[in-house]
């Protein structure tokens, strides 16, 4: 009656894998790689934030880094932390949408 294997909670099992993945050590492992990845993604997040509000203290919110022009209010609202315009903008975007876009005539400041 002591034997209590049966209720052992193995910790293995909540590191579910993907499907198809061996659950060995080594996935184990790279799952918690993930959640330090995403950590360090939830941190530069966080940067860029603290970021943007100094910008926006400074007056220099929603203007590109590089030339000064003001970025897109409808990028703005999907990238609240952007910094760079169109042009300038080198973050990791997979998607190269705006490539042969004909705009580039933003060079009136108020
Ligand atoms: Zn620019």
């Amino acid at each position: 009656m002591s034997d209590g294997d049966e209720f052992e909670i193995d910790p293995r099992a909540f590191l579910a894998p993907a499907d198809g993945e061996p659950a060995d050590h080594e996935s184990a492992r790279s799952s918690s790689a993930e959640g330090i990845a995403s950590l360090e993604r939830m941190e530069r997040e966080l940067i860029d934030v603290e970021d943007a509000l100094v910008r926006l203290d400074e007056g220099r919110y929603g203007v590109c880094d590089a030339c000064g022009a003001e970025i897109l209010d409808a990028r703005l609202a999907e990238h609240p932390t952007e910094r760079r315009c169109e042009d300038h903008r080198t973050t990791d975007a997979s998607t190269d949408a705006a490539r042969g876009g004909s705009t580039g005539d933003s060079t009136s400041n108020p």
